[in-house]
């Protein structure tokens, strides 16, 4: 048995709806899957019964957008209890930041000439948790970028012309919410932070694992964060973070984790949420 804890649908930055996602899963042959779309647990509704409709057991989750000493990071939570009031208003005010930032990058491409509207990714977007993604997506549509990563690579990244900087909770914050919801709370792909060293401070804060597995580590990778993790005494987890066709390609099924951390995983939730 295998699960992929690792999801995003149009609730966030994906193209899949949770019902094309749950079909898609089933096919990948999977036994478990979490939904952890950016910021936002709208989905996990639908989710879970799109997911019961396909025998699948469902945990739901989020990804939160967070920094470690000033470096942004994502804190993966599952079993978050999403009808929480806390959750939902800390995530709804992370979705207005995201929101003033698409109309703070939109104004940028104006100044350089490309007339888009914020309006229209908006639109486009329709969802509470837009992001770069939905940006690309309307530069590439208007014929501005030839492709995604030709968007991110001129305008969008870290340091080029329309980047801007996000507010972010401290990861400990994070993880102190996703306790405090009945959460586990596990680092998203440190693979691709080149941040080993703010690691311990996460750990320090209640981290219970990290993602060894996913699509962007290679097989060095994961090894390496497989001994860390169990350095730390943590669970290590994976998934493929789809995106649906937003990564070129449906990367659902490219990881397959074994269910056996998903036991361990689960073993580390709290007695009992502190809060609601
Ligand atoms: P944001 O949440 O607005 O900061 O956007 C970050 C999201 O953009 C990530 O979660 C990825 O889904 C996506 N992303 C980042 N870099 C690239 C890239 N080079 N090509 C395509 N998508 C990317
Ligand atoms: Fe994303
Ligand atoms: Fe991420
Ligand atoms: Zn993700």
């Amino acid at each position: 048995m295998f699960a992929d804890l690792h999801l995003h649908t149009y609730f966030s930055d994906g193209t899949y709806s949770p019902e094309e996602l749950a079909g898609h899963a089933r096919h990948q042959g999977l036994s478990a899957v979490a939904l952890t779309d950016h910021d936002t647990v709208e989905g996990c509704e639908r989710m879970g019964v799109a997911c019961q409709q396909n025998g699948l057991e469902f945990i739901p989750g989020c990804e939160f957008t967070a920094e470690l000493l000033g470096q942004e990071v994502h804190i993966l939570g599952y079993w978050l209890d999403t009808q929480s009031v806390l959750l939902q208003s800390r995530l709804s005010g992370f979705q207005a930041v995201r929101t003033n930032r698409i109309r703070d990058m939109v104004h940028r491409l104006n100044q350089r000439g490309i007339p888009i509207t914020a309006d229209s990714v908006l639109e486009l977007a329709n969802c509470h948790s837009p992001g770069r993604p939905h940006i690309a997506r309307a530069l590439v549509q208007g014929g501005y970028c030839k492709d995604f990563d030709e968007a991110f690579e001129k305008y969008l990244k870290k340091g080029r012309p329309a980047w801007v900087p996000k507010t972010k909770m401290e990861a400990a914050v994070a993880i102190q919410l996703i306790h405090g919801v009945g959460g586990v709370a596990v680092l998203a792909h440190p693979g691709l932070y080149h941040a080993d060293k703010l690691i311990p401070d996460a750990v320090a804060a209640g981290l219970d694992g990290i993602e060894c597995w996913h699509s962007r580590h290679n097989a060095e990778t994961s090894a390496h964060y497989q001994r860390m993790t169990a350095g730390f005494g943590l669970v290590a987890t994976g998934g493929s973070d789809c995106h649906g066709m937003n990564k070129g390609e449906p990367l659902i099924g490219r990881v397959k984790l074994p269910y056996a951390q998903v036991e361990l995983l689960r073993q580390r939730r709290p007695k009992a949420a502190t809060v609601s």
